[in-house]
């Protein structure tokens, strides 16, 4: 049980003031929704989860430990964030899902494509994707990219899994696979989901909205078990 508490959470990069004594808490295990106007300070709520970067002022504990307090392999083996532009190497889907694994079953990196929604592109690009124009290959859209990092989080079984602005090559099922697929495939993590499709927060067990620098929590239900 490791619920994320911020606690008077302060940060800004020059003179602004982004996020202002922020306290707040996500309950273990559910699905949270932070919403808030473009420049609200979401992604840097998400980067300070992983230690991408560290407060000003204030702490952030996930099961009561001080995150400051971690090593820092270990919170990021716990807590993953997927961010909006992630980086593939130029290599096949499969071998970028199990990036850095060892003994990963063909059969559990295809369990986390299809948890991911990329059904059928293991093989549909098994010899490479190539990510600049004039290479051969299929290039894969910013969403697919997205996906590919979601499934190689999967294998990890995180047990805080947080996504940036999760989009969707097919328009319209982001709900279904955050709330479906990603809830199946990591039944007791906590999900944060950065997110501005209201429908996706009408999933959520509780949203955050960020705006001018404070976190309102409008909506907190316990998740059924
Ligand atoms: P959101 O994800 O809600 O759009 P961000 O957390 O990305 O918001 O950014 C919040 C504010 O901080 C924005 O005004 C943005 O321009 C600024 N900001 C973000 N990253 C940096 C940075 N590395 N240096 C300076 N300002 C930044
Ligand atoms: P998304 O909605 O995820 O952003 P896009 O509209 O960018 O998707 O991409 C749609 C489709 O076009 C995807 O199947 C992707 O693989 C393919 N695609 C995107 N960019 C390229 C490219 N440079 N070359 C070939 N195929 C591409």
């Amino acid at each position: 049980d490791a619920p994320i508490r911020f606690e008077k959470v302060s940060m800004r990069y020059d003179r602004e003031a982004v996020l202002r004594e922020i306290d707040l808490e996500i309950a273990s295990g559910s699905l949270c929704a932070i919403l808030g106007p473009s420049g609200a300070g979401k992604s840097t709520l998400a980067d300070l989860m992983v230690r991408y970067l560290d407060p000003d002022a204030g702490r952030i504990l996930i099961g009561g430990v001080d995150i400051r307090d971690c090593r820092l392999d270990d919170l990021r083996r716990e807590v993953i964030l997927v961010d909006q532009a992630p980086f593939l190497f130029n290599d096949s889907i499969a071998a970028n899902i199990a990036f850095a694994m060892e003994d990963v079953s063909p059969a559990a990196i295809e369990a986390a494509a299809h948890a991911a929604g990329l059904d059928g592109f293991i093989a549909r690009l098994p010899h490479g994707l190539a990510t600049r124009t004039g290479e051969r290959g299929l290039a894969l859209s910013a969403g697919e990219r997205q996906r590919v990092v979601l499934a190689r989080a999967l294998l990890r079984s995180p047990s805080v899994l947080i996504l940036d602005e999760p989009t969707s090559a097919l328009d319209g099922d982001t709900e279904q696979l955050v709330a479906g697929r990603l809830r199946a495939a990591l039944p007791h993590a906590t999900i944060i989901v950065i997110t501005h499709k209201p429908a996706l927060a009408r999933l959520a067990d509780s949203v955050v909205t960020l705006e001018e620098g404070r976190a309102r929590m409008t909506r907190q239900a316990a998740r059924a078990a």
